[in-house]
């Protein structure tokens, strides 16, 4: 932990799933003092960790999350599975309950918010050849399935609370994480080779896919939320944004 960032009290969202699990062994690892986990169920026992357990569309469980870990970093990792293709669900925790995440943060002075969004908040079912961060954000009429459109509009809440009730956001695309701890991803491919599937090949098998270390994943999360705490106040996103694009050779 830096001078910075030894000031700040981190409440990771989600932090008993895959990802959010590694975001608080990584704070730990460098030494902040004050990391809290808000989650529907309890899964680990630190000793030096706050651990609340609770819903994040009941803003009474989140209000004690945030003011008994007296939170000034939020990483809000929590989502439904991809896989678990319960639309009404992703509905719930995404949009109503980023909402309610953003509303207990600036009710309770939290400073800094970063959200897990998903590299699917640009697919529409296609191929995405070269293609960077101008790609438009899915909404209604092209999303590839509620799990994507859900966590563009949670994107999208997230990006326009920046600079709203003193809170600074940033959200985070990652493609598919892979790690220990992975319940979803690696589980699919072990089964296919279980089940001998792997004499069939569809296609050419030139077809490409990202896939990132959950340990690269955890320090985007990291560097996301130290530059957010140390900079001066939030920027116009245009400024942010402002940089020159590498070409696509
Ligand atoms: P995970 O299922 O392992 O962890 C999510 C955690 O959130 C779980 O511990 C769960 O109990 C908790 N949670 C769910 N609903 C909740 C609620 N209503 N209230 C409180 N806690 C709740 O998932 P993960 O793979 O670690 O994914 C973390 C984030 O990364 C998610 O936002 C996901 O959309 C995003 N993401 C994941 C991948 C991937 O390949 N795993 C890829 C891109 C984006």
């Amino acid at each position: 932990a830096n001078q910075a960032t030894q000031r700040e009290s981190y409440l990771v969202i989600g932090g008993c799933g895959f990802l959010g699990r590694h975001i608080v062994e990584a704070l730990l690892n460098r030494g902040e003092q004050a990391v809290a986990v808000f989650d529907l169920v309890q899964r680990h026992h630190d000793k030096n960790v706050q651990f609340f357990t609770g819903d994040l569309c009941e803003a009474a469980d989140l209000a004690k999350a945030i003011k008994g870990s007296r939170a000034t970093t939020i990483f809000h990792t929590a989502s439904p599975m991809h896989g678990a293709n319960n639309p009404k669900l992703c509905w719930r925790v995404n949009v109503d309950g980023t909402k309610a995440v953003i509303a207990a943060a600036q009710e309770h002075g939290v400073k800094t918010l970063v959200y897990t969004s998903s590299a699917g908040v640009t697919y529409t079912g296609g191929n995405c050849i070269d293609v960077d961060e101008r790609l438009p954000v899915v909404d209604a009429t092209n999303a590839y399935d509620t799990y994507n459109l859900t966590k563009a509009e949670a994107e999208k809440l997230v990006l326009a609370a920046n600079g709203q009730g003193g809170l600074k956001t940033v959200a985070l695309r990652p493609s598919g994480i892979f790690g220990p701890g992975d319940r979803q991803n690696f589980e699919g491919l072990a089964n296919v080779i279980r089940r001998g599937q792997t004499k069939w090949q569809i296609g050419y098998n030139d077809n490409l896919w990202d896939w990132t270390y959950v340990g690269n994943v955890v320090k985007a999360h990291l560097l996301a939320a130290d530059k957010l705490v140390t900079e001066a106040g939030p920027k116009p996103r245009e400024e942010l944004c402002d940089y020159a694009l590498p070409t696509i050779s």
